[in-house]
Parts: C-alpha cells; structure tokens; sequence
C-alpha cells in the first residue's frame, strides 16, 4: 500500500495537470488565440480553475495531507507538505463566496479600468476600486495578521513579509534614491539615447534577442520565446519554460524584456528535474523571482562587459544604429530620468514608482486614504519622490493593472527584486571574482552556474528569507543596491561620490 505521503502527490498530480492546462491556454490566450475566442476561453479557464480548486481543497486531499503529516518523513517531504499546507491555508481561509465575488468585481473591474484610462475618467472606476478594497479588508481579515492588514496580503505574495519589513526596507532607499536622482539630472550630463529608436525589422530582433538569452543559458529545446503585448515568462514543467517578448520603436524594449524573462526563466529551467510538476519545483517567492529577472536585465544585460562582446554584433543586425561606441551605448541604454510611467521606468527611479504604489495602498487599505482622494495623493507623492507631476490620471494612478485585478500587496515585491539583485550579485562576485570581469571575459555559464547551486536548486525547499540567508549570509538589507547603483551611476553620469 503506498504511504499517504505518495498518494497525496499523486493527488496533487490532478491539481497540477489542471492549473498546466488553464497556464498552456492562457500562454495561448496571450500569444497566438485570435480575438474571437477569448470567450470560449474565459468559460473553459473558469470551469478548469473551478476543478482544479475543488480537487485540491476536497475532503480527500486534506485528509490525505494531514495523514502524510502524521507520517512524518524526510526533510525534503516535511518541506513539501510545509508548501502545501501553506497553499492549502491560503486556499481555505477565505470563505468561497468572497472568493466568486470578488473574481467577478475583478473581471468587470478590468473592463471598466481599461475604459477609465482610455478616458482618463478616475470618477467612473471609483465606486469599483472602492469596492475591491472593500474585499481585500475583508479577506485580510480572513486570512488573520496581528499588526496590519496589509501583513495578510502582502503574505499572499511574499512568504514571511509585513508592512513593518516593507517600511523598513522603504525607509532605507527613500531618501538617497531622490537624492541621487536629483544629482544625476543636475549633471548636465544626459546620455543621448536617439539612436535608439527606429523602425527596427521583427524578426531580426526575435532572432538576436534570441541569441542573447542564449549566451545568457536558456536552453531552447527546453523553452521558446513569441510575443505578447505585455511581456511575461510562463511555464508547463521544467522542460517547458515560455519566454515572450515585444518589438516598440525603442530597440533595446525587446532586448531588455527578453533578458528579464530570461531571467525568469533560468530560475524555472534549473529547479531540480526529480521535482518537476510537484508541490517543490519552481520559484519560492514573488520578490526572489525578480530579483533573477533584475540580475539578468540589469546587472548582466546593462553591463559594458556584456555589450563589449555584443554591440558588434547588434550594428552588424541593425547597421542603422549607426557608429556608436561602446561608451555611447552604455550611457544610453543606463541613461536615467525620471518620468510618469513605472513599466518605462530606469533601474534608479524605479523604486520610487513602487513606493508611491506602496504607500497609496496601505493607506487606502486602512481608510486613512479615500479612494475619491486617491489621484491628488497620488500626484503629490510623484511630485514629492520624482519631481514631476503626472497632467492627469490616465499616466497617474490609472496606469497600472494590479489593483483593478484586487492584487494589493504585491507592489513591493518588485523593490524586493531590485535590492535582492544586488545582494546576490554581491554574494556571487565574493566567491567568482569582480562582477565586470566575469562578465566582459563572457564566463556567464559560471554565473549560472552560481545561481544554480546557490538559489534555482532549492526550489520552494526553504522559505524566502532562509533561502536569501543561505544564498548570501544574511537577511535582505538594501546596502548592496545602494552602493551598487550609486557607483554605477555616477560613473555612467561622471560625478564623484558627494560632488
Ligand atoms: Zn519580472
């Protein structure tokens, strides 16, 4: 008779068949699936979710998990059936009804956000954001938190977080990113970036997009990558990760997103293949995640070291680039400025898109904030934080998806990712050696490498904290991030450090 620790992954086995069916046809939704379809799409992801649901938090699957739990076993199946019964926490804590109800505001929610920002109307989505705030107070009440309320959502995303641990982490990056936003615009040292944009061929950017996450490690008999309006990394199993991309007049948009995935998609491609399709494989954390999508984008991708051996190669794609040179290009593609819209924003000012998000929802959550208010708040912080006040609310507090989906909490992973880059990057170039050399003699396998054994192996085996402890002998602190950034730019900006 086999243990009920093998029955229940086999069980959990159904569940992820399900879920891998409703991700191929949302990948496909995404990517290929003519306009045509998307209602037949929505009904049959809706009633798979429906039993993919129901298998999993069924009598038998409890029983069966808290059987396996009274088995005991080795370490690796007490970290299984600690995932699990988080999942199943998640799952159960929040009454049915609340869960259909707000899946239904969040669906006509959608709807009515695009309409209010194709209309720059915020007083037409009010009344629903108001009521899906509503939901997210009542689900932090379901799902328990002893401080905040924000503690039972922002969990949801990042294992182990709190507003307490957000604040801190804000309060360390708020003031030297304005400062040294400040200072950089003050250089009077703006990087021309012009030659940037065109009408760059499709094809040939799929292909050395292609070659780029390439050389950085994916392995394409194990993945692809198409495109998709807004770019994104999913996959079906460890041999099955899908990258996108997508081609705007600005030619490194593809380059950059398709790095970003890739790095995504590294972490998925290295899970341990004797865990694939279980409760273990995969990403740990929302803010983990991230933090390999920014190490690839950003700390790789944006480096001299890595255009040294890739610019020749970009003009000889695209000749109308012209003659830039290597300085020109990493002044370009690093060139800082602070602007309205997050998704375009540069790797400083970044962070200060995600605080305003940050502090707008904790206050909205708790009342303190009107959601009638909601868009003089919001343009006051940009104006505090960026500098810059947003001429109205479709590039203010209209522009991003989340909230109109009832995902609040789930902002500040993004920093998360930001800061964890760094320190991991840290980590790695103690034991590899200095970053650029590592990168300019194009030893990114070693990269990987690191990576691999140091984060991507363990899966969902530890929680995040302990995974960043292990990874890099100590809890996330934003020091790395700063002092990384800060040498970074005011070189790429020619200022001395307190000029
Ligand atoms: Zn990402």
């Amino acid at each position: 008779m086999p243990s009920a620790y093998d029955a229940l992954l086999d069980r959990l086995y159904d569940v992820n068949a399900l879920n891998m069916s409703i991700w191929i046809m949302d990948w496909d939704q995404q990517t290929y699936m003519p306009p045509g379809g998307g209602e037949a799409r929505a009904e049959h992801c809706g009633r798979l979710a429906r039993m993919a649901h129901e298998a999993f938090v069924s009598d038998e699957t409890q029983k069966l998990l808290a059987a396996a739990e009274q088995e005991g076993g080795d370490e690796l199946a007490q970290a299984t059936l600690r995932v699990v019964r988080r999942d199943m926490a998640q799952r159960t804590k929040i009454p049915a009804s609340l869960v259909a109800e707000k899946s239904g505001l969040a669906s006509r929610a959608h709807e009515e956000w695009v309409q209010a920002r194709a209309n720059d109307n915020f007083a037409g989505f009010a009344p629903t954001l108001d009521r899906l705030f509503d939901i997210c107070r009542q689900e932090a009440d379901y799902l328990g938190y002893t401080d905040h309320p924000y503690d039972a959502l922002t969990d949801l995303y990042e294992e182990g977080a709190t507003k307490a641990g957000w604040d801190a982490m804000f309060d360390q990056i708020r003031q030297p990113l304005t400062d040294l936003t400040k200072r950089l615009g003050e250089s009077g040292n703006q990087a021309d970036n012009s030659f940037l944009f065109g009408d760059w061929d499709k094809g040939a950017q799929m292909a050395f997009t292609k070659r780029l996450s390439e050389a950085c490690g994916f392995n394409f008999s194990q993945g692809r990558q198409d495109t998709a309006a807004h770019p994104f990394c999913t996959n079906f199993a460890i041999h099955d990760v899908r990258l996108t991309t997508r081609f705007l007049d600005e030619l490194t948009s593809s380059i950059f997103g398709t790095l970003h995935e890739t790095g995504h998609g590294l972490y998925e491609q290295n899970s341990p293949i004797e865990w694939d399709r279980q409760p273990l494989a995969g990403g740990v954390s929302l803010g983990v995640h991230e933090s390999q999508s920014r190490l690839w984008e950003n700390i790789v991708g944006r480096s001299k070291g890595f255009w040294k051996t890739w610019l020749p190669e970009l003009k000889k794609t695209f000749p109308a680039i012209g003659d830039v040179s290597l300085e020109q290009f990493h002044r370009a593609v690093n060139r800082v400025e602070p602007s309205l819209i997050r998704v375009e924003a540069d790797e400083v000012t970044y962070n200060l898109h995600i605080m305003v998000r940050y502090e707008a929802e904790c206050d909205l959550l708790t009342q303190k904030l009107k959601v009638k208010d909601l868009p003089d708040y919001w343009n006051a912080k940009y104006e505090k934080y960026l500098g810059i006040t947003p001429p109205n609310d479709r590039q203010g507090c209209l522009q991003d998806v989340h909230w109109s989906g009832g995902s609040v909490g789930y902002f500040p992973t993004y920093s998360m990712g930001n800061l964890l880059s760094f320190q991991i990057w840290e980590a790695l170039t103690r034991d590899l050696g200095d970053g650029e050399q590592l990168i300019e003699s194009g030893r990114l396998g070693d990269v990987l490498d690191w990576l691999r054994e140091n984060v991507y192996r363990h899966g969902r085996r530890f929680t995040p904290k302990d995974l960043i402890k292990r990874a890099t002998g100590k809890e996330l602190t934003a020091d790395a991030y700063l002092a990384g950034i800060t040498k970074k730019y005011e070189a790429v900006y020619g200022l001395t450090a307190g000029v």
